[in-house]
């Protein structure tokens, strides 16, 4: 099979990952975290496991470009600096700041997240390193400017809010408490709500089926998580802020 019908495959793969990922997780929540179940007995360090899960990202999409027939240009060169940005922080970063990284993660996620990431970062990297077709115009196209708005102002709130998160405990501390800085004033889990504009963002700049599937599974993903989160906030904290939403502030 040629590199082009594994993206296509590919492809439909991450789109029906997405409304299966949806539809299960309205039913039983990831065991990781606050949710993480004890009876899972084969398990990583979170830390080592949120490293291994994201390296993939980094890896298989840096590849793509290294070994891609298209010529680099700004707009390419863009998506390539967004994408390493995220993966590297995600990958590099995150997991050795984490408070609680000696926590319990379970092998069975970690090795979900490894396939879908690969599948993923190959997916992205081969239609904009391989396929696309950017011309230098795009540069001034409203879906272009728009999406990469929205991706940086989507990573800046991801990245203030796991901030945020990281700064209720202090050293060795694992309990949780009520955040109120920054958006949670708004919403229990901003992380999540940053993190589905910035793939947003990327569908609409980059305007490929690739970052539509993505975009459409970080919702997936995300949206029933933040919801099982804010019912947890409410059963644990009788002063939990009645107010706050769950993901979207204002609205859900
Ligand atoms: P959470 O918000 O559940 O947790 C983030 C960190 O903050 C964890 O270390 C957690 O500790 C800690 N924490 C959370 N709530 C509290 C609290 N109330 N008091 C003290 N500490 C707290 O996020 P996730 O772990 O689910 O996700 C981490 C990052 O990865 C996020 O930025 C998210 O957007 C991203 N992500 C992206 C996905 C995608 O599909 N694109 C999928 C999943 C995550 P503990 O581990 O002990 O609970």
């Amino acid at each position: 099979m040629d590199s082009y019908n594994i993206y296509k495959i590919l492809l439909i793969a991450l789109f029906s990952v997405a409304l299966l990922v949806f539809i299960s997780l309205y039913f039983i929540t990831a065991p990781y975290g606050r949710h993480f179940n004890r009876s899972l007995k084969v398990s990583i360090k979170a830390r080592a496991g949120w490293f291994f899960m994201e390296i993939p990202a980094f890896l298989v999409f840096l590849f793509c470009f290294l070994l891609g027939r298209n010529e680099l240009n700004i707009i390419t060169f863009v998506f390539l600096l967004f994408w390493l940005f995220h993966y590297f922080h995600r990958s590099f970063v995150y997991p050795f700041i984490m408070k609680g990284g000696y926590k319990k993660f379970p092998i069975v996620l970690v090795l979900f997240a490894v396939v879908f990431n690969s599948a993923n970062s190959y997916v992205n990297g081969y239609y904009l390193f391989f396929l696309s077709e950017y011309s230098l115009s795009w540069l001034r196209d409203p879906r272009f400017i728009v999406g990469v708005i929205m991706f940086m102002i989507g990573a800046a709130i991801n990245i203030q809010s796991d901030n945020i998160l990281r700064n209720l405990r202090k050293p060795g501390e694992t309990s949780y408490k009520i955040p109120r800085r920054g958006m949670f004033k708004y919403v229990s889990n901003p992380n999540y709500f940053g993190e589905i504009i910035e793939w947003s963002g990327w569908a609409i700049a980059t305007w490929s089926l690739s970052g539509l599937a993505f975009a459409l599974f970080t919702i997936a993903n995300l949206m029933p998580r933040a919801s099982a989160n804010h019912r947890w906030y409410f059963d644990q904290f009788p002063d939990y802020p009645k107010e706050r939403k769950a993901l979207i502030p204002f609205i859900y």
